[in-house]
């Protein structure tokens, strides 16, 4: 696993500064939407043939499963956001062209199945837009076994070029600023008392059920309110001790909604690693082995471990199994 982190390093550590040049730089009249409505914008198209062009090279038949295609670019009437999507990628790679940048994108349009990476160009394109937290998410996927995880947080802090974090299964999980420094391990909080916990949730209202997620925390006695924050840099912030649990009840509204696998794998497997706890809110196993979606899961908790039956039990009494 040793190659594959270190190639997935450097490519999502490329990334993070191209999608946080993109972010400075443009604003929200560069996005599309796709057809389930959610915004799609020229950081998302180049970082996923970014990373793609690397691990094609490196890891030559090895499927991606990414979250983006080359469909909406290719149309003649999108071709300004095209060619801004070029001439960010040929910073990086002069020698790119139009045709293979298509390509590039469209290699991760694989279907999971055995071994395969699994791409999440830019997680929490709505707080990319807004200008706050996104992630680029990377993940190894053997088997429906999550063993290697990256996490690019360009963000976090906030100016200090952005955290990496990686995990690979059973060797812990570890952070290194991504402008260069020492790699350092992680580990999730070892707090007990629930009060002093610190909750997460997604920013976007209509991601998960914050009425409920509410009342979960105060039947926990938290003091502060849950705070928000888009993308898996909540993973990123229960592996490093931050906050204790992140919740993320199904939004009564989409019962329909499947969580997808690039949304959850690199972050899971980082709190795990970290010595947190993650399943779905009634304490299955995330299963990354049913394609696309956690198709038989439904919601997310990780937390540090220690307070992980206390929050099931709430759950399963406030939010029943509607
Ligand atoms: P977050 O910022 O944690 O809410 O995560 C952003 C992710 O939420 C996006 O990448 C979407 O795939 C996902 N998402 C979109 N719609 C929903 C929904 N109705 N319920 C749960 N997640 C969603
Ligand atoms: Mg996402």
């Amino acid at each position: 696993m040793q190659k594959e982190k270190e190639i997935g390093l450097r490519a999502v550590r490329t990334a993070m500064a191209m999608a946080a040049a993109v972010q400075r730089e443009t604003g929200a009249g560069s996005t599309l939407t796709k057809s389930d409505r959610s915004p799609v914008t020229i950081a998302d198209f180049a970082v996923q043939a970014l990373i793609c062009n690397a691990l094609g090279l490196h890891f030559p038949g090895l499927p991606i499963v990414g979250e983006e295609d080359s469909q909406a670019i290719r149309k003649p009437e999108n071709r300004e956001i095209f060619v801004r999507i070029v001439r960010y990628l040929r910073k990086y790679d002069p020698a790119l062209d139009e045709k293979l940048i298509f390509d590039l994108i469209d290699m991760g349009g694989a279907e999971p199945d055995g071994t395969f990476w699994t791409l999440d160009p830019i997680d929490g394109t709505k707080g990319f837009l807004r200008g706050e937290q996104f992630a680029i998410a990377l993940a190894l996927v053997q088997e429906g076994e999550i063993r290697l995880g990256i996490l690019g947080c360009p963000n976090l802090p906030a100016n200090s070029g952005g955290t990496l974090f990686w995990a690979i299964q059973g060797k812990g999980s570890w952070r290194i600023p991504a402008k260069g420094g020492i790699a350092e391990p992680v580990r999730a909080s070892t707090k007990t008392n629930p009060t002093q916990m610190r909750f997460v949730e997604s920013y976007e209202s209509s991601h998960s059920d914050k009425e409920t997620q509410l009342a979960i925390s105060q039947r926990l006695l938290i003091s502060s309110p849950p705070e928000q924050m888009d993308s898996q840099v909540k993973y990123g912030i229960v592996a490093s001790g931050l906050a204790e649990i992140y919740l993320r009840i199904p939004n009564p509204a989409t019962p329909d909604y499947r969580e997808k696998i690039w949304d959850h794998a690199a972050g899971s497997l980082i709190v795990e690693e970290a010595g947190g706890k993650v399943s779905d809110i009634e304490g299955r196993k995330l299963d990354f082995s049913a394609g696309k979606t956690l198709l038989r899961n439904r919601g997310i908790l990780a937390t540090n471990s220690a307070v992980h039956k206390r929050v099931l039990e709430i759950v399963a009494e406030l939010a029943g199994k509607k």
